[in-house]
Parts: C-alpha cells; structure tokens; sequence
C-alpha cells in the first residue's frame, strides 16, 4: 500500500465533501451494494446492527423464522428471510424487546396502533362510512 501526503488526503477529502465528489461516492457505493460481495457485506452488517440494537442473534431469528413457518406473525403472509421485520417494544431493551417477526406492512401499522391506540375506533368508522356498498 502506498502513502499519500497529508496534502493529497486533504485534497480527496475536500473532493469528497464537495457534491460532485459526494454523487460519484454515493453512486459507487450503489453499484456496489448490488454486487454478490456488497450484498453480503451489507447482510453482515445488519446481522451485527441486529444484535447491537436488540442482543438477537443471527441463529436466533433464524428460529423464530422457522417458528412462524416463514410468514408474518399477524398477516400470516408468506415472507423471506431478508425482508421479514423484528418487531420490538421501544419501552424495553436488549432481547426483552424483541416481540415477533412482521411484513413491512403490519410493522408500520403495529407502531401506528402502538402510538396512537385512541384512532382505531375513529378509522373504522370513517372506513364503515365511506364504505362501497
Ligand atoms: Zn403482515
């Protein structure tokens, strides 16, 4: 490996800053991310982000998975391994908060409901009466 000048760092760091230096990294590291290396970088990654932010090991959602017959918990929609959700109480931390595995969809609507319980009597209604008979 050769060394680079404090001058010529300083230089690439500036290029780098700037927004045409910024688009040409941004859309090197998307081309990347779409390669069979970058992909399985990028999955590493999120294995270690997961148990950093909920102690979930990689083996452990892996069985969860298989528990729930590799479908979302509330929706029973089948779903893959990368795009199924781990669904967990923001008031707790660590392995506690991990609930259960969800789509993208049922997810969303967990925390919506979660945070705003009050509004689910108010949306039916509004959905009964805008119904099409
Ligand atoms: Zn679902």
């Amino acid at each position: 490996m050769f060394k680079t000048s404090k001058a010529t760092r300083k230089t690439k760091m500036k290029y780098q800053q700037s927004n045409k230096g910024r688009k040409k990294h941004n859309a090197a590291n998307k081309k990347y991310k779409q390669t069979i290396k970058g992909k399985a970088a990028n999955k590493k990654y999120e294995n270690k982000a997961q148990y950093r932010k909920y102690g979930l090991t990689t083996k452990q959602r892996i069985s969860m998975y298989i528990k729930q017959n590799g479908c979302c918990y509330i929706c029973r929609f089948p779903i893959s391994y990368d795009d199924i959700k781990t669904d967990h109480n923001h008031k707790l931390k660590g392995i506690k908060s991990v609930r259960k595995l969800l789509c993208h969809r049922c997810n969303v609507l967990v925390g919506w409901v979660e945070s705003s319980p009050e509004l689910i009597n108010p949306v039916l209604d509004y959905l009964e009466e805008h119904k099409i008979p």
